[in-house]
């Protein structure tokens, strides 16, 4: 295949293969030519010459290279920002993983993890960890409400916080406020965050204010109270001051399909009533989740809400299984082909699941189970993926069982700005890294700009094209090929190199 792309890292004079690391003014540093840049902001292409030294961007449309210096000739290809993935969920294999290759591979420099109100804790250690075992991505996190919610309420979660209570989740949040936390991410459609008042979120979103922090979340609900949750973040935003941001933003349910407009319309209200709301979101028509998510009042044997659930939301044939520990033979399996099996219909082999989940969960603290779920349409994918204040995620792993993992951003560059030409791709690579930047209150990174961090990939706007399906999510996409982090080469020619040159991104003071 044309992954190999014709690219020479070519040494004017001997010199060693990795770009030096001190600054540009005593050694020696890298320049980019041939490569059409493509700088974040948005602008169209220039083909300039790009000079790195150490972890930095030095110059952008400087003079030729000098004696000394290493020459990557970029022609043919583009180089942007290296992309920024603002939902991931890369915290939990990024010490058995630090090439971090899901990332990697699809041209991603920073990844953003302590999403969907889960977070590592206490984070001044996790951070700790990663500064001493640094892996080849740079890190930021949020504080989760639910990690929170956990160390205080325990297994005793499923009620509202007493005032005492919040006033002890305010507390811990504070320090993991001081640790560098970008702020508060939620997951009120899981446990234990289903279970808050609304008052809990906002008297803890306006402890992250009070830091210059952000709220994140994964909203009340994707389907069925939708609406609802999208006036709950808007109020959030309105009550705590802070931005606030939907995190995988998507339409998963018959009765939202087509409404994509009037979501936007409701965003762009409250950003001029000025609550600064932004998005993001992976480009599938399927999301990942657990079977339980989908019943809200957790009413697993009701056989209304399993149908309803088969109806609109997802059919029997779009759940796919991925992962289900009570059962392993199910695994890959759709709940029609269970069903099947069975000798049952879909709406008791639903409920048979779920029970079975469950009954593992109480056993051995953990239901072991994954689906995959059909519940999105192109056509809304593609108004949503167009808002001029939408970035982009993965909601992935590092190893995990949906492709988005190993093919969001390539799928974007591929199937959505190339074949169906939804954005144009300087709109796209501006979305993937200064508006994730800025969503995210990373001043130093997201734009190919003197001073800004080397962070940058370099790619094959003809071929870039990603390969992970739900039979195999961790195929490599095609067309990336080479990416820096911090002014070091971490992935080229389809293979990481080893190098893991990831720093902490601990929130910036006044970000
Ligand atoms: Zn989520």
């Amino acid at each position: 295949m044309k992954n190999a792309l014709p690219i020479l890292i070519g040494c004017a004079l001997a010199l060693p293969a990795t770009p030096a690391r001190a600054t540009g003014d005593t050694e020696p540093g890298v320049v980019i030519v041939n490569a059409r840049v493509l700088d974040g902001t948005g602008a169209p292409a220039r083909k300039v010459r790009v000079r790195l030294a150490g972890d930095r961007i030095l110059e952008v449309g400087g003079p030729a290279p000098r004696r000394g210096e290493t020459i990557v000739d970029a022609a043919g290809l583009t180089l942007a920002p290296g992309f920024i993935d603002t939902h991931s969920h890369g915290d939990g294999q990024i010490f058995d993983l630090p090439d971090a290759l899901a990332d990697t591979s699809q041209g991603i420099t920073t990844i953003v993890v302590g999403q969907d109100g889960g977070s590592p804790y206490p984070l001044k250690r996790f951070f700790r960890r990663l500064d001493r075992h640094p892996a080849a991505v740079n890190v930021a996190a949020y504080a989760g409400h639910g990690t929170l919610r956990d160390r205080v309420l325990g297994d005793d979660f499923k009620r509202h916080a007493t005032p005492g209570e919040i006033e002890e989740m305010k507390t811990i949040l504070e320090k993991e406020m001081s640790a560098g936390a970008l702020g508060l991410s939620s997951g009120l459609e899981y446990d234990p965050g289903i279970y808050s008042a609304p008052e809990e979120v906002v008297a803890l979103a306006k402890v992250a204010a009070a830091s210059g922090g952000r709220y994140i979340s994964h909203i009340r609900s994707e389907d069925r109270y939708f609406w609802k949750a999208i006036d709950e973040i808007i109020e959030i935003g309105r009550q705590a001051k802070l931005p606030v941001q939907v995190s995988h933003t998507k339409l998963a349910m018959r009765n939202l399909w087509g409404k994509a407009d009037r979501l936007l319309a409701r965003l762009n209200r409250a950003r001029a009533a000025g609550v600064d709301i932004t998005g993001d979101m992976y480009p599938y028509l399927y999301w990942e989740s657990t079977l339980t998510v989908l019943f809200p009042e957790r009413d697993f044997e009701n056989r209304d809400t399993a149908a309803l659930v088969l109806r609109e939301i997802a059919p029997a044939d779009g759940l796919l299984l991925t992962q289900f520990d009570a059962e392993p033979s199910y695994a890959g399996k759709t709940v029609a082909e269970i069903a099947r099996m069975r000798h049952s219909d879909t709406v008791t082999t639903l409920i048979d699941l779920i029970r079975m989940s469950e009954a593992r969960r109480l056993e051995t603290g953990d239901g072991g189970e994954s689906v995959i779920g059909t519940s999105m349409r192109e056509p809304d994918v593609e108004r949503l993926m167009a808002w001029p204040q939408m970035n982009f995620c993965t909601d992935g792993y590092l190893e995990g069982p949906h492709p988005r993992g190993f093919g969001s951003f390539p799928r974007i560059l591929g199937h959505y700005v190339r074949d169906r030409r939804v954005i144009r791709l300087e709109e796209a690579v501006r979305k993937a890294s200064a508006l994730a930047a800025a969503h995210m209150g990373f001043p130093d990174r997201g734009l190919i700009k003197a001073g800004q961090h080397a962070d940058l990939v370099l790619f094959d706007p003809a071929t870039v094209i990603d390969r992970a399906t739900p039979a195999l999510p961790h195929a490599v996409s095609a067309g990336i090929s080479r990416v820096w982090v911090n002014g070091v080469l971490v992935y080229a020619d389809g293979k990481s190199t080893g190098e893991r040159p990831g720093r902490v991104l601990r929130r910036a003071a006044g970000a």
